[in-house]
């Protein structure tokens, strides 16, 4: 059976939409994210280094639309690994299990990797929106769209603009 393994922030997750959100709470500033196209996700927010440390960020970040469907259809179909690099920031381990549990309730503990760098993970398609994961990976790349990472051009990659693309791909 086909092991996929997806991303959750950028993925599953909106952070875009949190961090716009967060910045406005904070700063009365409205950021576009039409116009962040080509720019590192650290560059576009300010306060965005401060946000991801907060309690909460993780815990209520937006499901990105369609995942959900998308996920469990591929659940029924795929071996599926949802593999997100979570100990850069520690304190987002338990908010990422209780997101998961609460917005994907079909995807069991087994299946959840909660890891450093994804240098370690193998699989047949992996689902990421970060170049510097897809790169290590053996298996098929799937880039999946996000405006850091909108202007690359790479052939080692597929762009998939959403977990529906997804479907008629694997
Ligand atoms: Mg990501």
């Amino acid at each position: 059976m086909k092991k996929v393994i997806v991303d959750m922030d950028g993925v599953m997750a909106d952070v875009y939409h949190q961090l716009v959100q967060f910045e406005k709470r904070d700063s009365g500033r409205e950021i576009e994210i039409s116009g962040l196209a080509g720019i590192p996700e650290i560059e576009a927010f300010p306060n965005g280094k401060k946000h991801v440390n907060e309690v909460g960020f993780f815990r209520t970040l937006p499901v990105m639309e369609g995942s959900r469907a998308a996920l469990e259809y591929i659940n029924n179909k795929y071996e599926l690994y949802i593999v997100s690099a979570g100990m850069e920031f520690p304190n987002c381990l338990r908010e990422k299990f209780d997101w998961l549990a609460e917005h994907f309730p079909f995807i069991s503990w087994e299946q959840i990797v909660l890891c450093g760098s994804k240098r370690v993970v193998h699989g047949d398609v992996m689902i990421d929106d970060y170049p510097k994961n897809l790169d290590h990976f053996a298996g098929e790349k799937l880039i999946f769209t996000q405006p850091h990472n909108k202007l690359i051009e790479n052939e080692n990659y597929q762009r998939v603009h959403s977990l529906e693309d997804v479907l008629s791909i694997l």
